[in-house]
């Protein structure tokens, strides 16, 4: 397979025009630089890229510019019906493929994710916005996954007793389901498709992904990318679409299993849709994450952790820190110490090396966290930094917004309430230690949590009393490593297991018990009780 963004970044690479330290405007590509010359996306099906047919088209942007970059085609009923087909047809040969065959092909393609990663990393960046180093961090973050799903012979292994009684015994099997679809957001275009198809395929399932159509190319490029390893046709399936494909997907009857990251709404949605059709779900959703800075935290520290997990993406992360809840007398001091940073954060282009936070994915989103900071405003909360008037020299048509701070946020405030998913931070004021636990535990969400504190005490307290799915000590974004896993609770996850280690490879097989005994140790006659162990 070579695609249009292949083509497009070895040309550009041979100009010398890829490189993040040579990186100016006029080293752009083409369609950056000329609008009316916008790429077409293709989907992958069965090992090849293939153009869509739907006549149905998204506009994908370039954040940082404001122009469209590409337009990624809508897949229809039809050709989501050609993907799944295409995986049901590979299934049977993929499924019966040993382990460690299956483990050659995922270290190959770990091979070819570290040999493009910069390439992984610059799609994602012109797509989504963020600056190109968190865009590498994504990446590697993905491929940890893949390295995790390189021990899948391990992993598949199960337990054996051997003479449970009466020359029998037991053991198990972990099956894989047959074809999984995947439905990813477009916070993260590589690490969350990563989350899922390695562990899928690893498992020995075929696997239909339907990426954000905000930024799809990166999908696009893991697929040749699993080719290029030796997968064969058909395994792994890239459609585009919106909610015509993920619907078609939902109600397909040879899909066994759903894995869905995205907005609580859209989560709850997928969960009960997909279950109602018999599948397997696991529907990960959004959230509202606080950080706890207790009187004895270091304060330096605190800070540098909210302006990281607060602004880094420009907040635009399933685990950033929306809320910094300030207990007892430290919050004068926390807001004062925030805001001369959250001022001078570096907001530029995130293919600028000195970037620190980039744009918003689309104009859409900008007006949409805007609105929420209008928002704040009339219901009474301090704004201490405005974002909203932010312009970027030489992108004016960027969907810039500077990092904003609000002080003496209320829990009856919708921006306290609702996920913005933007550079907005609010502080709320609690008196002690357990009024802080008390209101993160009232909220509906419960994704990610973390306290800063020099007090193990509370610490354990803290980890041992909190609701909440991933907890940080003095670590201000607790994302598991992918041999532990990741997940929320409450309206953050809808079904049974988080997503990758131990818990994805439960999640993509199925359990199986086998007890076995031959003739020459079983007793003559039927036997009318409940079997024991003799
Ligand atoms: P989204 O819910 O709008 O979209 C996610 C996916 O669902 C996309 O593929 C999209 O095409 C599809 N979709 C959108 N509307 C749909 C509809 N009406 N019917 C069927 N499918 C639909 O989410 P997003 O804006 O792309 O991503 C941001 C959200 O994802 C945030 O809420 C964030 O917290 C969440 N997120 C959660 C995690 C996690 O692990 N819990 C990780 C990353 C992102």
């Amino acid at each position: 397979m070579q695609s249009d963004s292949k083509r497009e970044y070895a040309a550009r690479r041979h100009q010398g025009a890829t490189s993040i330290d040579s990186f100016d405007e006029e080293n752009m590509s083409e369609t950056d630089q000329n609008p009316s010359r916008v790429r077409e996306l293709t989907h992958a099906i069965n090992g090849r890229l293939v153009k869509g047919t739907s006549e149905r088209f998204g506009d994908v942007f370039n954040p940082a510019l404001g122009s469209v970059a590409a337009r990624v085609p809508l897949a229809s009923a039809a050709e989501v019906d050609a993907a799944v087909a295409a995986a049901k047809a590979a299934f049977p040969a993929w499924s019966e493929t040993a382990p460690l065959k299956r483990a050659r092909v995922m270290f190959k393609f770990k091979e070819l994710l570290d040999r493009h990663h910069d390439e992984l990393a610059e799609l994602i960046t012109r797509e989504h916005g963020k600056v190109f180093s968190d865009a590498k961090g994504e990446v590697t973050r993905g491929m940890e996954v893949v390295e995790f799903a390189c021990g899948i012979p391990n992993l598949l292994k199960t337990d054996f007793t051997d003479q449970i009684g009466g020359g029998i015994d037991n053991w198990n099997l972990r099956q894989p389901l047959g074809v999984v679809a995947g439905i990813t957001p477009f916070n993260f275009p590589m690490m969350v498709p990563c989350w899922m198809f390695p562990m899928a395929i690893a498992c020995g399932n075929t696997f239909v992904l339907k990426p954000s159509e905000r930024d799809p190319s990166a999908s696009i490029r893991l697929a040749e990318l699993m080719k290029e390893a030796g997968l064969p046709d058909g395994v792994f399936n890239v459609v585009h679409g919106d909610k015509v494909a993920v619907d078609a997907l939902l109600a397909h009857p040879d899909i066994s299993a759903v894995s869905f990251v995205g907005s609580t709404p859209i989560a709850e949605y997928i969960h009960a849709e997909g279950t109602k059709h018999g599948k397997r779900v696991q529907a990960l959703g959004g959230a509202k994450n606080h950080l706890v800075v207790m009187p004895d935290a270091d304060l330096d520290q605190a800070v540098d952790a909210l302006i990281g997990a607060a602004y880094g993406s420009a907040g635009e992360r399933c685990m950033a820190i929306s809320v910094a809840v300030a207990v007892g007398h430290i919050a004068d001091e926390l807001v004062e110490r925030l805001t001369p940073r959250v001022k001078m954060l570096k907001i530029a282009n995130g293919m600028d090396p000195t970037a620190e936070m980039g744009p918003l994915v689309t104009a859409a989103h900008r007006t949409k966290v805007s609105g929420y900071v209008d928002a704040g405003v009339k219901e009474g909360a301090t704004l201490v930094v405005d974002g909203r008037h932010h312009e970027v020299a030489g992108h004016e048509k960027g969907f810039f917004l500077a990092g904003t701070l609000f002080d003496n946020v209320k829990t009856d405030m919708s921006i306290y309430r609702d996920e913005i998913f933007g550079p907005v931070l609010c502080v709320v004021r609690v008196p002690d230690f357990a009024s802080a636990v008390e209101l993160i535990n009232r909220n509906e969400y419960a994704n990610g949590v973390s306290c800063f504190t020099s007090d193990g005490g509370i610490a354990r307290a803290f980890s041992r009393q909190i609701q909440i799915g991933m907890v940080g000590i003095n670590v201000p974004i607790p994302v598991p490593m992918a041999w532990h896993s990741f997940g929320g609770w409450k309206r953050s996850l809808f079904g049974d297991h988080n997503a990758y280690g131990e818990e994805g490879v439960r999640f993509y097989t199925r359990y199986k018990s086998i007890m076995q005994r031959w003739p020459d140790s079983i007793a003559k006659g039927a036997e009318f009780t409940m079997p024991v162990a003799k």
